[in-house]
């Protein structure tokens, strides 16, 4: 039988490729979807690849338990989750408002509580489970006009260390994917004159695609990767290294 892979924020860029990778990997993928709902079908249609869609806000406790009931009726357990879905809301912090440092710390990061704490002592009960937490490379090296985002995603690694401690006699990793500047809608928003300066200031002058940044999270929720937990894996194109 499969296992049961959730990514959260499947429809968007990168996780649109770790679907795709999972699917191919042998997973039966799952996703959510914050957008409405044809939109969300019509992605689904989109793909070469099975996935079933189910609503869920990730940054709202009691919508990820309503996503737990119907996931668990239908597929009866969760294996591996990829909390992906993500959001920026930038500005100066002067000017940041509490609106916009509040949606980033719920949707990137009390997300990784509301959607784990669902399902990780079915998996500590399964003796088997993955969690990979996307991070961001401005989550280790800060990043000016982001301190919401920062923060959310410098403690995303710090969540994955703790849980890992936790769970880690049980058969259950937990990781973090820390992606460079990655070629999807959420920078393709940036201006183009900042994008260009950015592109200018990674190593190998050019923005990262989502399979290579997929490839990544499919290798941590391997049976390969049973030795690696708590672990922050880097894919930035040498924009920063440590
Ligand atoms: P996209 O904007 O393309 O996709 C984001 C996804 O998150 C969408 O599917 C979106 O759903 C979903 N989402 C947003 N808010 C919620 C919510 N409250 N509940 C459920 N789902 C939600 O972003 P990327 O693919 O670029 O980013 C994916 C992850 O990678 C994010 O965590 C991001 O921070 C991280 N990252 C991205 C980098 C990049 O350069 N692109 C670099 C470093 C990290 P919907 O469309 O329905 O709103």
């Amino acid at each position: 039988m499969s296992k049961v892979a959730l990514v959260t924020g499947g429809t968007g860029g990168i996780g649109t490729a770790i679907c795709q990778r999972l699917a191919d990997n042998g997973f039966k993928v799952i996703t959510t979807y914050f957008e409405p709902e044809e939109q969300a079908k019509a992605w689904a249609e989109a793909q070469n690849f099975d996935v079933d869609l189910y609503p869920c806000d990730v940054s709202d406790y009691e919508s990820c338990v309503h996503m737990r009931e119907h996931i668990l009726a239908d597929h009866g357990r969760v294996d591996v989750i990829v909390n992906n879905a993500g959001i920026t809301r930038d500005g100066k912090f002067t000017r940041l408002t509490p609106e916009k440092w509040k949606a980033v710390m719920s949707t990137n990061l009390d997300s990784l509580f509301n959607v784990c704490h669902q399902f990780v002592e079915g998996m500590t009960e399964n003796g088997f489970g993955r969690i990979v937490n996307i991070a961001s490379i401005n989550g280790q090296k800060g990043q000016a006009g982001q301190t919401n985002y920062s923060a959310a995603k410098a403690g995303a690694h710090g969540f994955t260390m703790a849980l890992a401690q936790e769970v880690v006699r049980k058969g259950v990793t937990v990781n973090t994917v820390s992606p460079g500047y990655t070629g999807t809608d959420m920078v393709m928003a940036i201006r183009e004159d900042i994008r260009d300066m950015i592109i200018d200031g990674i190593p190998m002058k050019r923005l990262g695609k989502p399979e290579e940044i997929a490839a990544v999270v499919a290798f941590l929720c391997s049976d390969d990767a049973a030795f690696v937990t708590g672990a922050n894996y880097a894919a930035n194109g040498g924009q920063h290294m440590h």
